[in-house]
Parts: C-alpha cells; sequence; structure tokens
C-alpha cells in the first residue's frame, strides 16, 4: 500500500467505523459462534502473495465480526465500560501513524514529556494528593501509563519486594536473598480484582487473602489482625493492595482505616486500586471515596473504563518514582543517552521496554471534552445507574445486593421460601444463561456474599433512560418466562 492508497483506505476505514458505531444496535451483542469457528473459515496457511484490499474487508465483515462481541453495543451490560470515544480514536491512529517508540526520553521526548504532563494535570484533576505529582515543587513522585490495571498492580508489588529485600538484607547481610524472599507477604481483600493474586505469582512471594465486611469493604483492624499474626509468626509484611470500586460489587476498602494500620509496620507499601472507580473522582461529589489516600505509596486507575478513553489506557501514580525504578532498572549502553540522569526514561517504569505515545490520546480527550464534558459523562453513568436500581427495587421478584455508589447494579431474583440458596443461585444462573444466549443483551454474574448474583453495569457510552428501560424490560421478560414459563 502506498501513501496515496493509504489516503484513500483510511478515509473508507472511518467510515467504516462510523457505518458500525451507528449500525451497531442492529448487531446481536454476543456471537452465535462455537470455538473454532474462524479456524474454518479462513485459510489453514498465510497467503503467498498479496491480496486486494476490497477482499479483506470484505472479510472483515463476513467473518471477523461475525465472532465479535459488540462491547459498544446499547445492550452491552458486562463487566466494565470500555471507553471508544472519537477523539481517542483518533489519538491512538496518530500514535501509531508517528510510530515512535518511547521507551526514554531521549528516543522520543514529546512521548515522555506529554505523558508526564498529562498525568499531572489528571492526578490533579482526581484528586491525589501533591506527593504523586511529577512537575510539583520536590516532589520525588509521578505517573506512568501502563498497558492494564495489572501491570500496574505488578510493577508496584515488584517495587515493593524490592524495597522489601534490600530492608532485610540490611538487618541480614549474610542471609541470602532467596531465603528473605520466603519471608515476606502480602495482603489483599477476597473482593481484590485477581490480578492482584497473580501478581503475588509472578513476584513469587506469598499472600494472604482477607474476608471484608458485609459490604464488601476490607476493614482496618481485619488487617491490622492478620499483619500482627503474620510478623509474629516471623513473616514481614510488605505490601498490601486495596481497591476503590472491587470489580464484583463496586465495593470500596476502608483506606481511612488501612493507612494508619499499615504505617505502624516499617516499609510496607500500600498500593491503591480504583482501575474502573478511578474517573469518578474527576466528579467533586465521588471524590470522599479517596479519603485515606495520602497513605498511599501508589495509586492505578484505568481511562479505558470509566473516562472514554479507548484501550490501552491504564494509569500508575507512586509518591516515590527512585523506589520503582530502582527495582526496575537494567541499563546497557545502547539505551543510555546524555540526559538520562535529569530526565524521566519511562522504560524503567515498567515491564516492557518499547511503549506506544499513548498520552496523545489522553490529550485529544482532555482537550475535547474538558474535565466538565468526562464529569458530565461520569454523571449519566451514575444516575442510569441508579435508574436500574430502582427499577429493580419495583419489582418484588428481585433483590439489589451491592451498595450502588457508581455504575454497577448487582442484582438477583429472591427464589421462593422454600428454595435453598444453592436453587436460588441455579435460579438467576439458568436467568443468565438464557438472557445471554439470546443475544439481546449480555450481563456477567458474580459471587457477593458467597450467593450468585447479576451485574448490571451501565456501560454504553450514549446510555439514555430509554436504553435502561429496555434492558429492564428484557431481564423481567425472561424473569417471567423462567418463573412461569411451561419450564418451571
Ligand atoms: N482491578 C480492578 C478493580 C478491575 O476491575 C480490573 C478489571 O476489570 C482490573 C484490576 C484488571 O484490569 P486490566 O484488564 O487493565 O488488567
Amino acid at each position: 500500500m502506498d501513501v496515496e492508497e493509504f489516503r484513500v483506505r483510511g478515509k473508507e476505514m472511518v467510515d467504516y467505523i462510523c457505518t458500525y458505531m451507528t449500525t451497531i444496535r442492529s448487531r446481536r451483542v454476543t456471537p452465535s459462534v462455537e470455538p473454532g469457528y474462524l479456524r474454518a473459515a479462513l485459510p489453514s496457511e498465510a497467503p503467498e502473495y498479496p491480496e486486494s484490499w476490497d477482499d479483506v474487508m470484505c472479510d472483515v465483515e463476513n467473518k471477523i465480526m461475525p465472532g465479535v462481541t459488540h462491547w459498544q453495543h446499547p445492550r452491552f451490560h458486562a463487566y466494565f465500560p470500555s471507553g471508544n470515544a472519537y477523539p481517542s480514536i483518533l489519538g491512538d491512529m496518530l500514535s501509531a501513524g508517528i510510530g515512535c517508540i518511547g521507551f526514554s526520553w531521549a528516543a522520543s521526548p514529546a512521548c515522555t514529556e506529554l505523558e508526564i504532563i498529562i498525568l499531572d494535570w489528571l492526578g490533579k484533576a482526581i484528586g491525589l494528593p501533591p506527593a504523586f505529582l511529577a512537575l510539583e515543587e520536590g516532589s520525588k513522585g509521578g505517573g506512568v501509563i501502563e498497558g492494564s490495571a495489572s501491570e500496574c498492580v505488578l510493577v508496584s508489588m515488584l517495587a515493593a519486594r524490592a524495597n522489601g529485600i534490600k530492608r532485610l538484607k540490611h538487618q541480614f547481610p549474610t542471609v541470602d536473598e532467596g531465603l528473605l524472599l520466603t519471608k515476606l507477604i502480602a495482603y489483599c481483600s477476597k473482593e481484590a480484582h485477581s490480578c492482584v493474586e497473580k501478581a503475588a505469582m509472578i513476584s513469587f512471594v506469598k499472600m494472604r487473602i482477607l474476608q471484608p465486611d458485609e459490604n464488601g469493604s476490607l476493614r482496618g483492624e481485619t488487617l491490622k489482625q492478620a499483619m500482627e499474626e503474620d510478623e509474629e509468626a516471623g513473616l514481614v509484611p510488605f505490601f498490601v493492595a486495596t481497591t476503590l470500586g472491587t470489580t464484583a460489587c463496586c465495593s470500596f476498602d476502608n483506606l481511612t482505616e488501612i493507612g494508619p494500620v499499615v504505617r505502624k509496620f516499617p516499609c510496607v507499601w500500600l498500593h491503591v486500586d480504583a482501575a474502573y472507580a478511578g474517573s469518578a473522582f474527576l466528579c467533586p461529589e465521588h471524590k470522599y471515596h479517596l479519603a485515606g489516600v495520602e497513605y498511599a505509596d501508589s495509586f492505578n486507575t484505568n481511562p479505558n473504563k470509566l473516562m472514554l478513553t479507548n484501550f490501552d489506557c491504564s494509569l500508575l501514580w507512586v509518591t516515590n518514582r527512585y523506589l520503582l525504578t530502582s527495582a526496575l532498572v537494567v541499563d546497557p549502553l545502547y539505551l543510555q543517552h546524555c540526559y538520562d540522569h535529569t530526565a524521566i526514561d519511562y522504560r524503567h517504569w515498567g515491564v516492557p521496554l518499547s511503549r506506544r505515545f499513548r498520552s496523545l490520546k489522553l490529550w485529544f480527550m482532555l482537550r475535547s471534552y474538558g474535565i466538565t464534558g468526562l464529569q458530565k459523562y461520569v454523571r449519566r453513568h451514575c444516575e442510569l445507574a441508579k435508574y436500574f436500581e430502582q427499577l429493580v427495587k419495583k419489582d418484588e421478584r428481585f433483590e439489589i445486593c451491592n451498595q450502588v455508589k457508581l455504575g454497577l447494579v448487582c442484582f438477583r431474583l429472591l427464589g421462593g421460601p422454600e428454595e435453598t440458596p444453592e436453587q436460588v443461585d441455579e435460579l438467576n444462573k439458568k436467568l443468565l444463561t438464557n438472557i445471554n444466549a439470546s443475544g439481546k443483551m449480555h450481563m456477567v454474574p458474580a459471587s457477593v456474599r458467597d450467593r450468585y448474583v447479576i451485574r448490571f453495569c451501565v456501560v454504553y457510552q450514549h446510555a439514555s433512560r430509554e436504553d435502561i428501560e429496555i434492558a429492564w424490560d428484557i431481564i423481567t421478560e425472561f424473569a417471567t418466562e423462567l418463573l412461569e414459563g411451561p419450564d418451571k
């Protein structure tokens, strides 16, 4: 493809995307294909000779699209929102067009500098303390864009681990580091995302998973008891992962209790995972959830969830960037440059070396929407969840299973008085299976207080009250069929 053809095809692609977006309602929200469907539709070898672009695009519509789950569909209510606003798509397009790999300041100064500035802008806008900002006078903090929240949690844990081992090595200089590693122990709540457990597996450290309270919130006393017990048993607490806005039910760990507990133990790193909820803190009325963040060493959020920005875009801030980078520095000659002692080199802030110009899309988003535009979106998202909650509450066959604080509502059929909890779980499983199999709407389940619940998340960017009503009609129709239909 030469530049003139790219000019034409690029415009056609934008048209294709626009048509996709404007006609998405006519598609099934989830595909009705079986595993291996694409293997049967595509050749077993790569093409020997070039093919026409028209043929490729024809296959996109006929072979790829039938296997796509349409996350931007108005009836998609699974997981969390997957932002995809047009300025962010254009930002990614420009990043691909520029094609620079900004692993160090010298490898593309604008790539590094825009990232530093945008992370400071957003850090301030969501209400992080100045210690997290890179350009604040005397601050050792700063932010970085990682590929995922899982990476943010992992690199925070790796930094905490290096810090913990360093401290122990100082105390026990003759003991092998491998042995010291066996003493380290991390903590999180049962409600934490599975990526926290995975980070501990990768970091090869022990992880103690704690029971939250009845609202899914990890409390200070629970953590304190666990840390004291472990310390008495000869272990060394080094990392506590908390969550603001958990995946299953959008609960919030109690940072104001947890922070002071963590501070009582030497060198324990406190991480806050706000992958979903972080963007809501752009709104003053949601900032109260951040109380206690001043105790944290690191904080992550995903604008690709609730800030309308497309994947991948996970933001991590730390209060001491030197602790982070000292855990991850490897410095071969070919990557060094004459400013590497004064400039930020993001290659030391994460696992991959190469990185795209991801701050462009955030810059485009912030300039196109302004903070007020993003706040408006968050507010509508939360209002619609409250509206859905009201509809559920009005129907006596259902119950609400979480405190609806942002855009996620967990609900379930109550079942009859003679039904066991297991039977009620089965009933709800059946309801969700039937709805999802219809392709009319998509939701996923979760376990809340060890019971099967259905998660309804407001996802569609332009969702209206009418969309929520349509969704509720689908749910109630399937519920009636299940409760009163011939199979009952
Ligand atoms: N943390 C929380 C609270 C999440 O909800 C999720 C995903 O939904 C993650 C972490 C993992 O995010 P990622 O896919 O960016 O690794």
